[in-house]
């Protein structure tokens, strides 16, 4: 199984490293050629919209959104949960997503207090401790479809706001595994998600 990540912009190579330290084979993807080579794909965490006029720029924002809608598996990482929405609260002009996942996001939802913090969080299907999870200027779900299974979720004011979340084959976080050291969020991606649909 080969899993890619989108290396446009941020920061695709801790993904890369977080994934070869748990045995898998991953790829930087940059273009089209590249993307069909792969049965899965990361985005990783950076800035949402410069991913997005990249993406179309280099031609790559449609060929990712039809391999979503056809079921390859994806994970997303801050920027990258942006970019798996369906829709953004606050989002730049010009700004699109490739969609996958039935979530309306807050982009940089945090506010200025909060604007980056550590957390100890629960999350569905992580066995053991809780996940070190590190927020930067991060989105937070505002509302979520039917579908859309909620893994983890945020307390602030008395309100439970969804920072990782899962539908079908698509699994997004607003926090960055691939640089806290704990690789369970992509090994649950890898044995959860990927080895299910492509069957290794
Ligand atoms: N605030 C960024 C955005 O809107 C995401 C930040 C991140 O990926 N750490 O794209």
């Amino acid at each position: 199984m080969k899993i890619g990540v989108l290396a446009l912009q941020g920061d695709f190579r801790e993904h890369i490293a977080t994934l070869t330290s748990l045995g898998i084979d991953s790829y930087a993807v940059k273009t089209v050629e590249e993307l069909t080579s792969v049965d899965a794909l990361v985005i990783p965490g950076g800035e949402s919209t410069t991913i997005s006029k990249l993406a179309i720029a280099f031609g790559i924002m449609e060929p990712i959104r039809l391999r979503i809608a056809q079921g390859m598996p994806v994970y997303g990482s801050c920027a990258g949960m942006i970019l798996l929405s369906k829709k953004i609260i606050d989002a730049a002009s010009e700004q699109e997503s490739f969609g996958g996942i039935d979530i309306t996001v807050r982009r940089n939802a945090f506010g200025r207090q909060v604007d980056s913090f550590e957390s100890k969080l629960v999350v569905k299907g992580i066995p053991g401790e809780p996940v070190q999870a590190i927020f930067i200027r991060a989105p937070w779900v505002e509302s979520a479809g039917v579908d859309v299974e909620v893994l983890a979720s945020v307390e602030i004011d008395g309100q439970s706001h969804p920072v990782a979340v899962r539908q079908n084959n698509a699994l997004a976080t607003s926090f960055h595994p691939e640089i806290s050291g704990d690789s369970r969020i992509h090994r649950y991606f890898v044995e959860e998600i990927c080895q299910p649909a492509v069957g290794k």
